[in-house]
């Protein structure tokens, strides 16, 4: 065969485009010629987001698709997406130009993209950066259903703890992936995602996840076609993150360079999760009476909804103690040395970030995955606390988070098992490491 040219598509939110980016770099790293494809108004935020940065100049190609909306994205982007792929191979075959594409990596829940390579006759992979372990709980959706656990809607038929194999940790059924829709609640299309995802699954050649056999083993058994190539991070090739929406704001890397070793508290959560004042107050009073310094991501779309004298009065009550930017270079924050831990809402970028460096983790879960991410993150790899909620107010109080930073911080053993992880997770993305060689072996198989 002749060049391998690879089409890359991102589920078009903020914690899909970033990994699905560095697969990008790191495939084009192998010498494989790239192209992004993303709806326009995400192509637009991640071409201004990386004029910001120097080193992203290579030679990946970025190109959009004008889309509706993001329901858009199952309607008419899969026809565009098949004419696109349609013109190029057509006019690389009159010009003899060797620019065919021949294999297209989709995120899986762009299912349809599965089926588009197969009508095409192309390589097809689907890349999933969620947990391998709900990957494999989509695949148990037959048994779920013949054992009585869930309905043939998905819906559990009652809140009890399940045990996909029995060297998984036991999940509660109202973790699973489609039945923690939050702010989605009126919606069901999570379980029509996660039926079309099966499908897609058995029609892929691949199905690359960013993860680790170490952090995840019993899932990788449980569907073997699922095949773990990450954790994959920019500081694996040494350079900047790229896929951020927005402008990250480097300054807090040189105040961070201004605190003692493992003193600061990083605190973000993610592109999508929402509170509101009363919980802010809470996160607010919790950080001013914790007496230690922090580093907080308030995004735009929160702080603008936020009182503003509210947020002015905490900022002079902490003064040079706390620093709230409006987006962070996060995976460069978990890697710098003065970080103690991160309150995170525990998406699973986020997540494998923290393992990556060794930072353990204060869990704030918000919706879908995050859930069984702080199953894992305070379970199963003993790395993290999570919070008791408040039922009656519906929030997690000051006096809770205090307690649990002090909990968290106070005991060596989360450290431990920290350090001892990003261990694992280290070796298992360097030369010869389980990761590294599915990921060789992936890239050879794009070559022939
Ligand atoms: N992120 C970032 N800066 C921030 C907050 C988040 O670069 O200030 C990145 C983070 O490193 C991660 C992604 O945004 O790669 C968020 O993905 P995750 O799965 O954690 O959460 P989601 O946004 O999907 O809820």
């Amino acid at each position: 065969m002749g060049n391998p040219h690879v089409l890359v598509l991102p589920l078009p939110a903020q914690g899909h485009v970033i990994p699905a980016m560095e697969l990008a770099q790191c495939l084009a790293k192998h010498g494989i010629k790239i192209t992004v494809a993303n709806p326009d108004f995400i192509h637009n935020l991640v071409v201004k987001a990386l004029e910001t940065k120097a080193d992203t100049g290579n030679s990946i190609r970025l190109v959009s698709f004008p889309v509706d909306g993001f329901e858009d994205i199952f309607m008419s982007m899969p026809r565009k997406v098949k004419e696109f792929i349609e013109q190029v191979n057509t006019s690389s075959s009159d010009s003899h130009d060797d620019d065919k594409i021949t294999c297209v990596v989709a995120d899986d829940v762009l299912a349809w993209a599965m089926e588009i390579a197969a009508e095409l006759g192309i390589k097809r992979v689907s890349f999933c950066s969620f947990a391998a372990t709900l990957l494999a709980s989509v695949s148990s959706i037959p048994k779920l259903i013949e054992d009585g656990i869930i309905g043939h809607d998905g819906t559990p038929t009652k809140e009890q703890m399940v045990q996909l194999s029995p060297s998984m940790p036991a999940m509660n059924t109202s973790d699973l992936l489609w039945v923690r829709r939050g702010i989605w609640e009126y919606e069901n299309v999570f379980f029509e995602y996660a039926l079309r995802k099966n499908k897609s699954m058995n029609l892929a050649d691949w199905v690359l996840c960013n993860s680790a056999y170490c952090l995840e083993p019993a899932a990788f058994g449980l569907n073997p076609k699922i095949l773990p190539i990450g954790p994959i991070l920019a500081s694996n090739r040494s350079e900047n993150s790229t896929g951020s929406f927005w402008p990250e704001d480097m300054t807090c890397l040189k105040w961070l360079d201004q605190q003692a070793t493992k003193s600061v508290i990083y605190v973000a959560f993610g592109s999508i999760t929402l509170f509101d004042q009363t919980q802010f107050n809470e996160f607010a009073m919790a950080l001013e009476l914790s007496n230690r310094p922090f580093l907080w991501v308030l995004r735009p779309d929160i702080a603008d909804k936020l009182d503003n004298a509210c947020i002015k009065g905490f900022q002079a009550r902490v003064g040079a103690r706390g620093r709230i930017i409006s987006w962070a270079p996060q995976q460069k924050v978990l890697e710098h040395p003065s970080i103690a831990c991160f309150l995170s809402h525990c998406g699973w970028n986020s997540t494998v970030e923290s393992l990556s460096n060794g930072v353990p983790l204060l869990c704030w879960p918000f919706v879908g995955d995050q859930f069984h991410n702080e199953n894992y993150i305070c379970n199963f790899w003993k790395v993290g606390l999570g919070f008791k909620r408040d039922d009656e107010r519906g929030i997690i109080t000051r006096e809770e988070i205090k307690s649990r930073v002090e909990e968290l911080l106070g005991n060596e053993m989360y450290k431990t098992n920290a350090v001892n992880l990003k261990k694992q997770v280290v070796s298992s993305i360097k030369e010869g490491g389980s990761s590294y060689n599915n990921f060789k072996s992936f890239v050879e198989w794009l070559e022939v």
